[in-house]
């Protein structure tokens, strides 16, 4: 294998990209849960591709961590299922 150039990718940062920690500017409801995220609240903003363009709908805090933990859920379950193929 030829010496890979630049910074590694993850499988976030390759799709969608990264969620990003963000204080609501203006009471906007969450994507997932319609939840209402109140003006200077914690929430998290999730790039998303939407026909062609970047978005970045805002998630609350419970919507993002289920996401985090489907996200790492799904990432075990592509190692487990894998491994005798990345463990080569
Ligand atoms: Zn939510």
């Amino acid at each position: 294998m030829a010496k890979p150039k630049g910074k590694t990718p993850s499988l976030l940062s390759m799709s969608t990209g990264i969620p990003a920690a963000h204080t609501c500017g203006k009471a906007t409801p969450c994507d997932r849960c319609n939840e209402k995220v109140s003006k200077g609240e914690s929430c998290f903003r999730i790039p998303k591709m939407k026909s062609g363009f970047t978005g970045h709908p805002l998630f609350c805090v419970t919507c993002t961590k289920e996401i985090i933990q489907q996200t790492t859920a799904e990432l075990r379950l592509l190692v487990e299922e894998n491994q005798h193929i990345l463990n080569t």
